[in-house]
């Protein structure tokens, strides 16, 4: 079942959230605060999609508490319409200054309340739509390398800070031009999804993280995870790559489609880009190496015996 939009209308005045709520709930889910402070806290629990928010209240009233809405992260991007009361037409230019998207005036019209809600309800839906978008690879649906940017430089920032380790992984596809050569595009397209299907499979914790980061590369962020740990996962990836057997008849490898990793860990001495680099360069070792093996520190590499 579709999940109803969330509504928090925050008002001092409980006839006034009563109205409200009967004019919203049959179509919303909704929220009722009747102070600011309570409204602060719905707000940052419940992530709702859009707030009603009353100007004049006691103690902190609407300006306040859409100061205190836009300064949080949790709460920056919740789309605010301004109740006001229409002996103070001022209130609704500042209230649109401040960034409210909309006001509504009280005495309070149903059809105006129900139309302005549901306005803004589409645009916050379209807006977390678009946001979606530019975050994903449209062929793999795997997240895109602007989202991995933003993931890798805050798990690095946390990894750091709490001095914990963090491995990354670059992963390419072997002989990829050739297949695509042999079999065309599009073939290559769908091996390409299915690769992405397989890499994200065979990530086990919350925090593992795969992007694809351009072509036929993608990239592993692996937080508190150690070079041993990080290549034994790589390595059971990369089995279960050679497992799928997706056809590949042009291989210099295989008779199947293969893949290369290299894999570095965080050290107190490297940075975000060195360790990206380091990664890169295993790869690169990976290819020299014969391809279709793991390439971490001296002691990770992909043995001879463990290729199928
Ligand atoms: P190596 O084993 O050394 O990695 O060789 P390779 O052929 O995989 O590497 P190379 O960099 O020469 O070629 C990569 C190929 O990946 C070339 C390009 O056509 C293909 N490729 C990149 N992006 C896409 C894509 O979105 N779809 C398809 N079908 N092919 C792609
Ligand atoms: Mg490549
Ligand atoms: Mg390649």
């Amino acid at each position: 079942m579709k999940q109803a939009q969330k509504i928090l209308i925050i008002d001092d005045v409980v006839i006034n959230l009563h109205l409200l709520d009967g004019l919203l709930k049959t179509d919303y889910t909704v929220l009722l605060a009747k102070t600011g402070q309570q409204g602060l806290v719905l707000a940052r629990e419940h992530h709702p999609n859009l707030i009603l928010l009353d100007v004049v209240m006691p103690e902190m009233d609407g300006f306040d508490v859409l100061q205190a809405l836009q300064t949080d992260k949790r709460t920056k991007d919740i789309p605010v319409i301004f109740i006001t009361g229409q002996d103070h037409p001022e209130d609704e230019a500042r209230g649109l200054l401040r960034g409210a998207v909309d006001y509504i005036t009280k005495p309070l019209n149903e059809v105006v309340v129900k139309a302005r809600v549901a306005t803004h309800l589409k645009l916050e839906r379209q807006r977390r739509m678009l946001e979606t978008l530019a975050n994903i690879d449209g062929l793999t649906e795997l997240p895109n390398r602007r989202q991995l940017d933003q993931v890798y430089h805050a798990e690095w920032e946390r990894a750091q800070r709490n001095q914990l380790p963090l491995s990354v992984a670059i992963i390419d596809v072997d002989n990829f031009k050739q297949y695509n050569d042999h079999c065309g595009h599009a073939m290559g397209d769908r091996v390409l999804q299915q690769l992405g299907q397989l890499i994200a499979a065979s990530l086990g914790r919350p925090g593992d993280f795969a992007a694809r980061y351009g072509g036929e590369e993608f990239v592993v962020v692996l937080p508190a995870t150690t070079t041993s740990g990080a290549w034994q996962l790589m390595e059971n990836m990369r089995q279960a790559v050679e497992k799928a057997a997706l056809p590949h008849p042009a291989s210099s490898v295989a008779s199947c489609i293969t893949i290369s990793i290299g894999v570095a860990s965080r050290d107190v001495h490297s940075n975000a880009a060195e360790l990206l680099q380091q990664a890169d360069q295993r790869l690169y070792h990976a290819k020299h190496r014969g391809r279709n093996c793991v390439i971490g520190d001296s002691h990770s590499i992909t043995t001879p015996q463990q290729i199928a």
